[in-house]
């Protein structure tokens, strides 16, 4: 199952210059189904999916209004093979 990018814009820090929408490979002018788009006063994410995660609009957010929490594939992680241990019992 493809996991899909989870893009989180804060809005209290958008300050609406509209760089990632001109920046993003997915979105502005020309594109049939953008992931950002300008919405009231803040950019707004339209198409989850449509995302491919190159992080161009996190790097060049100039107010750091963009973040993107990769989910999980679906896979299972490896088990923990070295496990903790207290520190203070060195054996
Ligand atoms: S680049 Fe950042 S501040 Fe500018 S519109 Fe996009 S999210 Fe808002
Ligand atoms: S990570 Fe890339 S494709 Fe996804 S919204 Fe940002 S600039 Fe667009």
């Amino acid at each position: 199952m493809p996991h899909v990018p989870d893009i989180k814009v804060i809005k209290e820090r958008c300050v609406a210059c509209g760089d990632c929408i001109t920046l993003c490979p997915q979105s502005g002018e020309g594109s049939t189904s953008p992931v950002l788009d300008m919405g009231e006063g803040t950019v707004a994410v339209l198409d989850y999916e449509a995302c491919i995660a190159c992080y161009t609009c996190v790097e060049y957010c100039r107010a750091a209004a963009i973040h993107i929490v990769q989910e999980a594939s679906g896979h299972e992680g490896q088990p923990d093979l070295y496990l903790t241990r207290p520190v203070n019992r060195i054996v």
